[in-house]
């Protein structure tokens, strides 16, 4: 027997291997194997087995990875149109459905000395009194680690041998779990009575979970939304499902008892005999989101090993965790962007919660985006699929208006609890009064003084951390700027440095300014960081306890925790933070909620501006009152009729998606079409720009056919240089992208690039930089 492998080197092809009689019946299609390649070893994946090669003299397989195969055929289906779509090296795309943990096996399971009480007739031998209380101890644990019992009986590894000589105990090597909650103790929960909102939402899922297991049934499944036109004009991209597959929109706002609905969803799949694969935005997968999954179904007749996937994990926890999945013991996995690779088999239910945010995108190659991967997958092993969140983005919602998804709303929040009021202030008044831009308006000190008399917490926003974004000479117009970016130097005052945010580069603070023919000792800092308001938080309330959360004062993951906890348990009054303090927490006790500068990021060359701005207002917002007391929100501006910032202030989602939805259709940008980026780069700028436009002919005649094509530039990056490279763009708008992939990737192969340029392709991307 042969075995075809794609090896983890970026080659583009498969290889033969002879199958070797002492390993053969241990190989099939998804075996991790360690293959000879010239005079080294690789490491591979087996893609299929065949009776004979068209290659003579084949070498044999030298080693399999692991007792299972650990790419399923799904999985390996899904890594095959990732590379597709995504115009990646299979090899490439191979890899990322492992994690490096299980991929070399380097960490393996732990191994650990347990000791185990034997059964014995007859009476207990004579022992010493020391003897005895180890004795009493095992007995009634019956096994338990040996180490776990020198430290519990305060007792040596040696006095525990006595009792194995005595044949009491047996201590042998066993395998133990690293389990990287052990420590969290869980009190299990059991489902919430729905209110109507939430007991619709959930009926259609279930319904359409039905639908799969009994075909019969599937007449009954929520097939097309309200505006559902003929020709569905908007599928693109998709192979012929497996069986039919539906996806549902969740759009609730936050505190509106989705998760409760996440819930019940999977408790289904599980009654159905399936599992669930649930991701979170990184930043979202705290210890009490995972909490809320394990404790529902950590007892009773649905129990199952809630397994975690993320990169905070050590490389053996994440061993451990992904093959409890691959047994099949773990049939839950809750993880960020990568855990939609998990390899849950039969799958029932997917759910993409915060469907909308960025981080789903991967900015590496492969460039997927776990959404749409998730939404294939669903339709590739005929599970539904579920997206929720509180801002939509605008794809999804408008693939529920073309009856593509299903949409289900919920915008109340449970209990009736109000929406905070959203007050907007109008920074250039400020300004017209002559003075410099305040950080905090007189409307936001006076609420936060009411907050801190009255024992409430407060949550102030900005997003952008250092202390100054620029250092600048008022005499000769001198910027302190990166000498390895296009992108001015972030002042850090704790660190008394600058920095670059784009490449990390450092320097010190120069005391005159440096250029040689001025030497103005008045050197000026402008602009505004999350450190520089911390500062003047300080001024203005001494007495209140303020702490600042932005990845500078986040050394370690454990600050993250003990801050959110401190907070929790109000030693807090004011917590200050980037977008890191956005997303998903639930703090009752806040009723004051602050954005200082609200169009930070409202004026960005990235067609997607308006709708993260609204996205971001709106989840900020959401984290005021949600206990019981009714919250308020500060948006600080200077654009304050800006669409994106009026129609936070309403919460009004679908006013918002309409009048963006008009631009996009204007200027034809997604949803109205589909976005590659492609950027090159290189260290001398005339070379760089010459290719493009060489490429630019390229595309030109090898898409030619392609429908409703728009070709835009190239034109030098928004950040025309990063890192020390120059890179400039193209963007291409397409109808449908699969065909265009196909060809990107070909064209991608032939081109003849000069050694110090490259390439890159982003195919639907979220950042334009
Ligand atoms: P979301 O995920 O939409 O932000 P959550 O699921 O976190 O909302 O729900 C917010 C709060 O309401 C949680 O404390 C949750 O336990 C509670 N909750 C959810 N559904 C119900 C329900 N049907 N009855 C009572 N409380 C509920
Ligand atoms: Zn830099």
């Amino acid at each position: 027997m042969i075995a075809r492998v794609t090896l983890e080197l970026a080659l583009r092809r498969e290889f033969d291997y002879l199958i070797p009689p002492e390993l053969s019946g241990q190989i099939d299609v998804g075996s991790r194997v360690q293959v000879p390649l010239g005079a080294r070893k690789v490491l591979g994946c087996v893609t299929a087995l065949a009776e004979e090669s068209a290659h003579a003299r084949l070498k044999p397989i030298l080693k399999v990875i692991g007792a299972q195969t650990l790419v399923t055929p799904k999985v390996l289906r899904l890594a095959r149109w990732i590379g597709e779509y995504y115009c990646c090296a299979p090899e490439v795309a191979l890899k990322s459905v492992l994690p490096d943990a299980v991929r070399q096996e380097q960490a393996g399971w732990r191994e650990q000395l347990y000791v185990r009480a034997l059964p014995f007739s007859g009476e207990l031998p004579k022992l010493a009194k020391r003897q005895k209380e180890i004795w009493h101890i095992i007995e009634e644990r019956r096994e338990m680690p040996l180490q776990e019992l020198i430290e519990l009986a305060e007792t040596t590894a040696a006095t525990i041998r006595r009792l194995e000589d005595k044949g009491l105990v047996a201590i042998s090597q066993q395998i133990s779990e690293r389990d990287p909650y052990a420590r969290e103790h869980i009190l299990p929960t059991q489902p919430l009575p729905l209110n109507p909102a939430q007991a619709k939402g959930l009926a259609e899922i279930v319904a359409a979970m039905d639908g799969k297991t009994n075909p019969k049934a599937e007449i009954r499944g929520p097939k097309q939304g309200r505006d559902s036109k003929a020709g569905d004009g908007a599928r693109q991209d998709s192979p012929a499902p497996a069986e039919r597959a539906s996806v549902f929109l969740l759009h609730g706002v936050t505190g509106s008892g989705k998760t409760e609905v996440y819930l019940q969803a999977i408790a289904h799949a599980l009654e159905q005999g399936k599992g669930a694969i649930v991701l979170v935005p990184e930043i979202s997968l705290t210890p009490q989101t995972v909490e809320r999954f394990k404790a529902r179904f950590s007892s009773g007749k649905l129990q199952t090993l809630v397994a975690v996937l993320h990169s905070h994990l050590s490389t053996g926890e994440r061993h451990d965790e992904w093959h409890k999945i691959r047994q099949g013991r773990a049939r839950i996995v809750i993880g960020a962007r990568s855990a939609i690779f998990a390899p849950v088999d039969p799958l029932g239910l997917i759910i993409v919660d915060e469907e909308h945010e960025h981080t789903y995108k991967q900015e590496e190659s492969p460039r997927y985006h776990a959404r749409d991967v998730a939404i294939m997958r669903g339709q590739m092993e005929g599970a539904t699929v579920v997206l929720g969140s509180a801002t939509p983005s605008m794809e999804s919602f408008y693939n529920c208006t073309r009856g593509k998804f299903k949409l289900l709303q919920m915008l109340e929040r449970v209990d009736d609890q109000k929406m905070p009021v959203v007050r907007i202030v109008d920074l250039r008044q400020s300004l017209r009064h002559g003075k410099t831009v305040p950080i905090f308006s007189p409307q936001l000190k006076e609420a936060i003084t009411q907050r801190l008399e009255r024992r409430e917490q407060t949550i102030l926003f900005l997003n952008r951390r250092g202390y100054s974004t620029s250092l600048q000479c008022p005499l000769c117009g001198y910027v302190a700027g990166c000498p390895n970016c296009s992108i001015s130097l972030t002042y850090h005052r704790q660190e008394q440095k600058l920095r670059c945010h784009i490449c990390g580069h450092t320097e010190p603070v120069p005391g005159v300014c440096p250029n040689e023919k001025c030497r103005n000792p008045q050197i000026r800092y402008s602009g505004l960081g999350t450190q520089k308001v911390e500062e003047t938080l300080n001024k203005l309330f001494p007495e209140a306890r303020t702490v600042r959360m932005d990845s500078d004062a986040l050394k370690r993951k454990e600050d993250y925790r003990r801050i959110l906890g401190d907070f929790r348990a109000g030693k807090i009054d004011i917590l200050l933070g980037t977008q890191m303090i956005a997303k998903g927490l639930h703090f009752p006790n806040v009723t004051l909620v602050g954005i200082i500068y609200a169009d930070l990021a409202l004026h960005q060359p990235d067609f997607r501006a308006s709708e993260r701005t609204f996205q971001l207002l709106t989840q900020v917002a959401g984290r005021a009152g949600r206990g019981d007391i009714e919250g308020e929100v500060f948006v600080q501006a200077f654009t304050p009729f800006h669409p994106a910032i009026q129609f936070a202030r309403r919460h009004d989602f679908t006013g918002f998606y309409d009048q963006e939805l008009e631009f996009r259709e204007h200027l034809k940008y997604p949803p109205f079409s589909r976005v590659a980026l492609l950027t090159l780069k290189g260290r001398n700028e005339e070379k760089v720009a010459f290719c493009a436009e060489h490429l630019k002919r390229d595309l030109e005649a090898s898409l030619k056919d392609s429908k409703d094509l728009i070709l835009a530039g190239p034109a030098p990056a928004p950040l025309l240089r990063a890192e020390t490279f120059y890179r400039y763009q193209i963007m291409l708008r397409v109808q449908r992208m699969s065909g265009v992939s196909k060809k990107l990737a070909q064209l991608m192969e032939s081109l003849a690039l000069p050694e110090d340029v490259s390439l890159a392709v982003d195919v639907d991307p979220v950042d334009l930089g």
